[in-house]
């Protein structure tokens, strides 16, 4: 699974990736390309990281 998270959310992100997939979470910080593209999966700004398992 995949979650993007902004700033204030990366926290939240990491939780929710380990709750859901009972292993650790992989962090990775978007492309400046990415970012632009991407919103946070729990609120309206711009993601900078991306979550992964
Ligand atoms: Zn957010």
């Amino acid at each position: 699974m995949k979650k993007y998270s902004c700033e204030n959310h990366i926290e939240h992100a990491l939780d929710m990736v380990v709750a859901e997939t009972e292993s650790f979470p992989v962090m990775e910080i978007l492309e400046e390309e990415e970012k632009l593209s991407t919103k946070c999966s729990y609120c309206e700004e711009l993601a900078t990281y991306l979550v992964s398992s």
